[in-house]
């Protein structure tokens, strides 16, 4: 069956935005996060998107498996470290680095073998946010017990943000409590996420791992602030399959959520929550419509939803139909309007939705 909805990648727009995070970063190196399948893009991808990077940070063994197995050498940084003894070998020999953030993971580097070269960690200061990582006041026992193993090197402290996407709530809490640490022992650090690399260049330290802003999003939860020129990679894209008139006092679709209150053109697009579009998008989400803006009209389907055709001139099956991801649609808008993080927009399409990719560099092989 012919497909309808697809998903567009600008590697362009990857490479532009990774540039942009370099600079700013300065004399950091930045680490584009790839966990979650590159946050719905695709890790293989997204990784041969960025040949120049300074590295990766990702979560899934696997990955770190995919991206070797593929003669992807650049360095990874495991963000959650690994769970057991023979992951933590297939991190040695495929050499990344990982964090250390729990007294099980200590124990299991405590047993470890030596290998060829030393395991390099970054050990995780919990800083407030109190899912993982070692209290200020553990780290001089902790730091003791790293230095008297010889399989491991430890190249500086970590922490991660709480609150650093909300430009109303400060970070100075977590950021007093990490630096004095990183003062008191006098280790690099890596700190920054992308709100953090944006807003405050304290936190940039050894490695900032920069996610959104690599895909093109906004990581703030606020709008974007301005003199920023990052792109969105993603944009997903469908046609028109249908349409249908209504008369005035006429409800729409499921649950007849919607009806008309003037005789109105309907159009029907072949995309739905099936494909990973939001069930709770409501009526009046935005949508471009051969490049009109318009809106959602009554409950999303599972493969189909419908669009307000009023004033949208010359409309025919086929027509182009943008969901987000152009600069006349941000995705932060559906995610808005749909009360769905951006990025949970993205890492929820099914795999199954065919990916074109544009703005490959030009090959003169
Ligand atoms: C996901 C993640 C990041 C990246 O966060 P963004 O807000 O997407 O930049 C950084 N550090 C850790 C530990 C993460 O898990």
């Amino acid at each position: 069956m012919h497909t309808t909805t697809r998903v567009q990648l600008d590697l362009a727009a990857l490479r532009h935005n990774y540039q942009q995070i370099r600079q700013i970063a300065g004399a950091s190196r930045a680490f584009a996060v790839v966990k979650s399948d590159a946050y719905g893009h695709g890790l293989l991808r997204i990784a041969a998107g960025l040949p120049d990077a300074d590295g990766f940070a990702l979560i899934q063994m696997d990955d770190l498996r995919a991206l070797r197995e593929n003669g992807i050498q650049t360095p990874v940084l495991l963000l959650e470290g690994v769970m057991n003894a023979a992951d933590l070998q297939d991190a040695c020999l495929l050499n990344a680095d990982m964090v250390l953030r729990s007294e099980s993971q200590l124990q299991m580097l405590e047993c470890m073998p030596v290998y060829a070269q030393p395991l390099k960690i970054w050990l995780k200061v919990n800083s407030g946010m109190n899912r993982f990582g070692f209290r200020p006041e553990q780290l001089p026992g902790i730091l003791q017990r790293i230095e008297a193993l010889k399989a491991v090197r430890l190249c500086g402290l970590m922490t991660h943000f709480a609150c650093a996407d909300d430009l109303d709530s400060d970070i100075e809490g977590q950021w007093q409590v990490f630096s004095q640490a990183v003062q008191r022992y006098q280790l690099p650090f890596t700190a920054a996420n992308s709100a953090a690399l944006l807003r405050d260049a304290r936190t940039h330290g050894a490695i900032a791992r920069v996610g959104s802003l690599v895909y093109g999003n906004n990581p703030f939860s606020q709008p974007m602030p301005a003199g920023y020129d990052f792109r969105p990679v993603m944009s997903l894209q469908s046609e028109i399959i249908g349409m249908s008139h209504l008369q005035a006092g006429e409800a729409l679709g499921y649950g007849a959520t919607f009806t008309a209150d003037k005789p109105m053109l309907i159009g029907l697009v072949g995309c739905g929550y099936g494909d990973g579009y939001p069930y709770t998008a409501p009526t009046g989400t935005p949508v471009l419509v051969k490049g009109n803006r318009t809106r959602v009209v009554g409950k999303v389907a599972m493969n189909v939803m419908a669009v307000d055709l009023s004033g949208v001139d010359a409309i025919k099956l086929g027509d182009p139909v943008v969901l987000w991801g152009d600069s006349q649609l941000q995705i932060a808008e559906v995610s808005q309007y749909s009360g769905v993080l951006s990025e949970a927009l993205e890492c929820g399409l099914t795999k199954r939705l065919p990916v074109c990719l544009i703005g490959e560099e030009p090959s003169f092989a």
